[in-house]
């Protein structure tokens, strides 16, 4: 797939030209989310941006990946940096149950599993993640966790296709160079 050779510039170039559809309920913080990963990738790591907001949209906290900085930040994924924000802030902000944690890709096992103990309400995702993503799985998390996630919300955003097509584009963009990244940070070449 050409997607998969998607320079930043392509991308960027995306972004800029999606009219935003209206019509669908996630499409205007969905769009944000995307541009929160395009950053992401602009900064070297891996094209997810996420998002934590209120039902009414406002948004409280953001964060995009940071995998690769001075350091491998091996926690540095997008929901891990919303999550910290949104626990730092001094700001009022309604309790996580009442709270949606947006984001461009399905999370990950060690995300998810960040995101039931935060207690965040609901989860959304644009990108299904069939190989690494946990939402999708969460029947297979230990007893504990799956009790989290059975009082919890998940559902794919509702977006345009373009929107949709940013998101996935996004998540796969240079995935061969981050994954040598990866390697060569953790000493394996
Ligand atoms: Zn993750």
């Amino acid at each position: 797939m050409s997607e998969y050779q998607d320079s930043t510039a392509q991308l960027r170039a995306a972004y800029d030209g999606i009219e935003p559809d209206l019509r669908f309920r996630d499409e205007v913080p969905a769009l944000h989310a995307c541009r929160l990963a395009l950053n992401a990738l602009a900064g070297g790591g891996y094209g997810v941006g996420a998002l934590v907001m209120s039902e009414e949209h406002r948004i409280f906290a953001e964060g995009r990946n940071h995998l690769f900085g001075d350091a491998l930040d091996s926690a540095g994924h997008a929901e891990m940096r919303a999550l910290d924000t949104l626990e730092s802030l001094d700001e009022e902000h309604p309790p996580p149950c009442e709270l949606s944690l947006l984001v461009t890709l399905e999370p990950c096992p060690m995300c998810l599993t960040r995101i039931l103990y935060a207690g965040i309400g609901e989860v959304i995702y644009i990108h299904a993640d069939d190989e690494g993503g946990m939402v999708q799985r969460r029947e297979l998390l230990p007893p504990a966790q799956r009790e989290l996630a059975n009082i919890t919300r998940f559902r794919v955003a509702e977006v345009s296709e373009p929107v949709r097509e940013l998101a996935a584009r996004l998540s796969v963009a240079q995935l061969e160079q981050k994954r040598q990244a990866l390697m060569a940070a953790q000493g394996r070449v």
